[in-house]
């Protein structure tokens, strides 16, 4: 192993997530099943790979945005169920029924063109019902009593079609990380979506699958886990809201990190990078690092964030590049070119995903999506490489 260019990679902690895994599941009734949420190439952790993890763990389900996540994982031999979350083009009717891939169905009209398509090409495919209870996206709007009235209708209509394997129901929640503030909003979520299954099984239809809960409502809201909860971003040991930080324990699994390709020490009055943003006011120890916004380091960073050299935080000088950045190592005597330095990820005195998305006022979620493909994902249990995914 170890083929890698040790320019820039995530380290990938599978005893983190093996660790978040469990703590997951604690939450939860033995006979609630567990959708790991690989979407974004697994929030940019590598789904080819950490599939094969959570299918050791004992996940039930899959959960992806497209039908090309679906298929991608499929054929790096994932053999639990997968639900695709956003819209597949009906055309592909053929590759949901091929790839035994479940769909998720959120209006009449769409339902109506995978029928029809189901129908020409002879094939029938798993779906699951998606409501829209509060998030105003995609779903059967059901947000009133009476939208709820129309959604029960209209779906009742549909589910009886040949073409149709009736496997589930589910809604997405809001504001389910932010508890303590907005707690009322999911309750009222929560409720439209029970409206709307009780109503379908007074009326003598049979749901396998119900579920709702994402992240924040795993963790906030036991009593909503239902048959399945949809486990994101706390898989990856983030955090949707400072609040839950109580609530659960949790590892993060990813580290960045880079090395320092050239170090030189330049005058007062020298000014650094595109743009000169920054100009030395003494003498400076300055490292250059091969890691840039291409990799998914944001120019926001820009003269503001840290990162770890030798146990020590280091900051950034003047403008990120596509490929490279400066760093100020003035202070620390034992840096050296070619030695690793820590992005973000654990090390004593850490800099986190969370610190780097308040600093580029993103989110943490979107700070993890966001590292690029040129950067390879290496996979540890212990101080063992278990694997590797590169992607150029
Ligand atoms: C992304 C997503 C999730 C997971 O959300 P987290 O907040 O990361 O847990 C669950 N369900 C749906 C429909 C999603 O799109």
């Amino acid at each position: 192993m170890e083929n890698y260019s040790k320019r820039a990679w995530t380290e990938i902690d599978l005893d983190a997530v093996s660790y978040n895994y469990r703590m997951i599941k604690s939450k939860l009734k033995p006979q609630t099943k567990v959708l790991c949420v690989l979407k974004a190439d697994a929030y940019g952790h590598g789904a080819p790979f950490l599939y094969k993890e959570y299918e050791k763990l004992g996940a039930d389900w899959f959960g992806v945005s497209s039908i090309d996540e679906a298929i991608q994982l499929r054929k790096s031999g994932a053999s639990i169920p997968i639900l695709i979350f956003g819209y597949t083009p009906p055309e592909m009717v053929k590759e949901l029924a091929r790839f035994n891939i479940s769909q998720s169905l959120f209006s009449r009209n769409y339902a109506y063109k995978l029928i029809e398509v189901c129908k020409k090409e002879n094939v029938k495919i798993k779906v699951h019902i998606k409501i829209d209870t509060g998030m105003s996206r995609i779903g059967f709007f059901s947000q009133t009593l009476s939208d709820i009235d129309n959604s029960v209708k209209e779906i009742i209509g549909l589910i009886k079609a040949q073409e149709l394997e009736f496997e589930g129901i589910f809604t997405h929640f809001s504001v389910a990380d932010n508890s303590l503030k907005e707690k009322e909003y999911t309750l009222k979520q929560f409720d439209n979506f029970i409206k709307v299954t009780k109503s379908l099984e007074n009326k003598g239809i049979n749901i396998p699958l119900k579920h709702c809960c994402n992240s924040g409502g795993i963790v906030n809201f036991p009593q909503m886990h239902l048959d399945m909860v949809r486990a994101g971003l706390v898989l990856y040991g983030l955090y949707p809201s400072e609040e839950m930080k109580k609530k659960i324990d949790l590892k993060p699994v990813m580290r960045l990190k880079s090395v320092i390709s050239q170090i030189k020490t330049i005058p007062a009055g020298t000014s650094i990078g595109y743009g000169r943003t920054f100009i030395t006011d003494k003498e400076r120890k300055v490292a250059t690092i091969p890691l840039g916004y291409a990799d998914g380091y944001s120019t926001a960073f820009s003269n503001k964030a840290q990162m770890m050299v030798c146990g020590k935080r280091a900051s950034i000088l003047g403008k990120v590049c596509m490929d490279q950045l400066m760093l100020d190592v003035s202070d620390i005597e034992e840096a050296t070119e070619n030695c690793e330095i820590t992005v973000f990820g654990s090390e004593k005195d850490e800099v986190t995903v969370n610190e780097l998305s308040e600093i580029a006022k993103n989110i943490n979620y979107e700070m993890i999506c966001l590292i690029g493909k040129r950067v390879p994902r290496i996979y540890y249990r212990g101080n063992e490489v278990k694997g590797e995914l590169s992607y150029v």
